[in-house]
């Protein structure tokens, strides 16, 4: 069971404390793993281009909650939200709350801790939307938005692991009544 989020986490501001940086072989910090590292530790430059990446990114916003979202549930790492292109009912985003653009380069700590953070949504989200085949697909495309999320889908069949399937024509009473049905099973 997923515990419930707590936003006033004061180590998760709008600071930006540790980065999983795109890229390898920079600053002294090279050597160590990516999300070991501190933007105090790189040039300058590359502090600049996280700085926009993060600015300009939407689900970093989400998780400033600069852009509102159907949050489904959070911890101080981890958001899980409704995708706003969903291409089933309770089509669900889990991301990690720092920026990292791909998904292979998370540490292997923090791509574990996803995957085991999906398990209890995933259980939630069949059970709340009951879908056809009785599984919830995990897809992760990296495209689109440049911030890891993994896809949880409910599936009916195969085809809604198609993106060309997303709806743009969703109302927010459709969104408010599956996130309504997935709390009351995750908590
Ligand atoms: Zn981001």
């Amino acid at each position: 069971m997923v515990g419930r989020g707590d936003r006033n986490d004061s180590s998760h501001s709008r600071s930006l404390p540790v980065f999983s940086v795109g890229v390898t072989g920079i600053g002294p910090a090279a050597s160590r793993s990516q999300s070991e590292r501190s933007t105090d530790e790189l040039h300058p430059v590359y502090c600049d281009i996280i700085h926009f990446r993060v600015k300009n990114c939407i689900f970093c916003n989400i998780v400033e909650e600069t852009i509102p979202s159907y949050k489904v549930w959070e911890d101080e790492q981890f958001l899980a939200f409704l995708s706003i292109a969903p291409q089933q009912r309770g089509h669900t985003l889990l991301i990690p709350k720092i920026h990292t653009d791909y998904v292979f380069d998370l540490s292997d700590q923090d791509l574990s801790q996803l995957v085991l953070k999906a398990k209890p949504l995933a259980k939630a989200l069949k059970l709340a939307l009951k879908p056809a085949t009785g599984k919830v697909g995990v897809v992760f495309a990296g495209m689109g938005v440049a911030h890891v999320h993994m896809h949880l889908i409910p599936m009916d069949s195969e085809k809604d692991l198609n993106f060309s399937n997303a709806r743009s024509d969703v109302k927010a009473e459709e969104f408010e009544e599956n996130l309504k049905k997935i709390k009351e099973v995750l908590f």
